[in-house]
């Protein structure tokens, strides 16, 4: 829709978010014969964090072939892990060619959600209006709202300073002084595309990340036309490699011994790459590997390796009006500061705004007990909200498109079970949530990321782990393949509103 066309008062289902949840939802509901929905994105086009980020170097650190949507296969990839702007490019096609565009409202915030226990609706609060709608669908992800650091003074610094998430191409780093803050997937892909360009580079790093081979190629010509030609053959090599990645599993979950055959391979990967024993030691960690996520980078271990790069470790104290300064006092001159400090993952901004039964914020709900759901999907208190990549869904191994593809057929049987039924609204019931949790959290004690012995983001301010998903993919869809209503409250329409139901 246009930006002049009003938003439509009422919907069936509201999406909120266009990156791949949200647009993945969009073509299967429509699909679905559940024409009826609106998708708000509060940015200008489709493709969520795959539009967002534009940084230099930019790219999916899963492979291609399955970072797509199962039902809109692109044997056009050009390489075995896509750059940015092929990923972004992918999904404006798939959105255009599924023909659900005329249901996007662009540049449209949600600020203000509310479920209506009278009408059995939410009521919802944009930046370009009101809609009330049956379900509240958000695929808003758990990687858009970039984590500013907090840094004494930095607001302080006069030279420009952004985040990887908000790149700003019209800043020229060519001969400035540059300092790169993080050591994370972002800034692992940003280093060595700007460290040419600068004078100098400063990388502050809090903690050494392991960082892998990064087996990348471009795909041959008689590839991609067997891809295209030969769709089975697409099929098996994306099996192949979904079943590959799942063979991380086993070492992230049970048992982290099972992964030393990757911890040798990324030591000696770092080896290769840098000569100085001091480098070396800086960026040798120092928990077990899969703790953090694990990057895959060629160039970012030589990059470090240039005469005009420099890896600091020393703990950042303040920045000044042109200088990082450090805890052993030293100050740094700068230009330019980059953010590579990643995004707010266990307190997401959206949960502020949805309040459920009884006017609750789910941001309220969650800070007592830690961001929890049923399913990762539904919550107890907030009746027909459907939350893609929610709650422990995120995964350290393979692909989230997965993941999405998983809860969206569970939304959608889940929206057939109440239209055949009658149901006005579902909600999961608190037993069922506290003991899928219970059952998780109980998992997830073994796992590397609890136990092996480092911080990251995966894990709340209270040490629990909210995010990841702690067992097979497989297991996750086999878990979600139906809708299980016994688990549920199903409120039958009120009478008097029986249009809604
Ligand atoms: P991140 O992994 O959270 O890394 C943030 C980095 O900033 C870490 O090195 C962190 O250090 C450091 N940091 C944070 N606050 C700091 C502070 N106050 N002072 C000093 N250092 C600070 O963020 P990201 O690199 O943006 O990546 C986030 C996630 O996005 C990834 O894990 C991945 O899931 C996704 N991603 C994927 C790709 C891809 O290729 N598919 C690319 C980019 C991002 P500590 O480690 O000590 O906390």
């Amino acid at each position: 829709m246009t930006q002049q066309q009003a938003l439509p008062a009422t919907v069936d289902h509201l999406i909120v978010g266009a990156g791949f949840a949200g647009l993945g939802m969009a073509i299967r509901l429509a699909e679905a014969g559940e024409d009826d929905f609106l998708v708000i994105e509060k940015d200008g086009g489709v493709g969520g964090t795959w539009r967002a980020n534009t940084y230099p170097g930019a790219a999916c650190d899963v492979p291609s072939q399955l970072y797509s949507f199962s039902f809109a296969p692109n044997p056009d990839w050009s390489k075995s892990f896509s750059p940015q702007p092929e990923i972004e490019a992918y999904l404006r096609k798939v959105a255009e060619k599924s023909g659900t565009l005329d249901r996007f409202s662009f540049d449209t915030e949600l600020t203000h959600a509310r479920w209506d226990e009278a009408d059995q609706r939410w009521h919802v609060t944009t930046t370009r209006g009101e809609v009330t709608s049956k379900t509240l669908i958000s695929g808003s992800g758990g990687l858009s709202a970039p984590k500013l650091p907090d840094i004494e003074g930095i607001d302080t610094f006069q030279g420009e300073v952004f985040h990887s998430a908000r790149w700003r191409h019209d800043v020229d780093l060519t001969g400035k002084r540059v300092a790169v803050i993080g050591t994370g997937a972002s800034s692992i892909q940003i280093v060595p595309e700007i460290a040419p360009d600068v004078a100098h580079l400063d990388v502050y790093q809090r903690t050494a990340p392991y960082v892998m081979p990064r087996n990348d190629r471009r795909y041959t010509r008689v590839e991609r036309l067997l891809f295209k030609a030969v769709p089975a053959v697409r099929r098996a090599y994306r099996t192949g490699i979904y079943l590959g990645r799942e063979l991380y599993v086993p070492g992230f979950v049970w048992n982290p011994k099972l992964m030393t055959p990757a911890k040798k391979i990324a030591l000696a990967h770092m080896t290769k790459a840098i000569d100085d024993p001091e480098l070396r030691a800086k960026v040798t960690p120092s928990y077990e590997i899969g703790c953090k996520r694990i990057l895959i980078s060629n160039t970012y271990y030589p990059a470090l390796a240039a005469d005009n790069v420099d890896l600091v470790t020393d703990p950042i104290v303040k920045v000044t009006g042109d200088a990082v300064v450090t805890a052993d006092g030293t100050e740094r001159p700068i230009d330019v500061l980059v953010v590579a400090t990643g995004f707010q993952t266990t307190e997401q901004p959206i949960a502020e705004h949805i309040h459920g039964r009884g006017g609750r914020a789910l941001a309220q709900v969650w800070a007592e007990r830690g961001m929890a759901s049923y399913k990762g999907t539904t919550t107890h208190g907030f009746p027909n909200l459907f939350q893609l990549v929610g709650a422990n869904t995120g995964l350290g191994h393979s692909s989230m498109v997965f993941i999405i593809e998983s809860q969206i057929a569970y939304v959608l049987d889940a929206l057939a079970t109440m239209k055949t039924q009658q149901y006005a609204a579902v909600e999961p019931r608190q037993q069922a949530q506290d003991e899928w949790n219970a059952t998780l959290q109980s998992r997830m004690r073994r796992t590397v990321w609890s136990a092996g012995g480092c911080s990251s983001w995966y894990l709340d301010a209270h040490g629990k782990n909210t995010t990841l998903w702690p067992r097979s993919t497989i297991s996750f869809r086999r878990l979600l393949a139906r809708f299980d209503a016994e688990h549920y409250d199903l409120q039958p329409a009120r009478r008097n509103e029986g249009a809604n139901a």
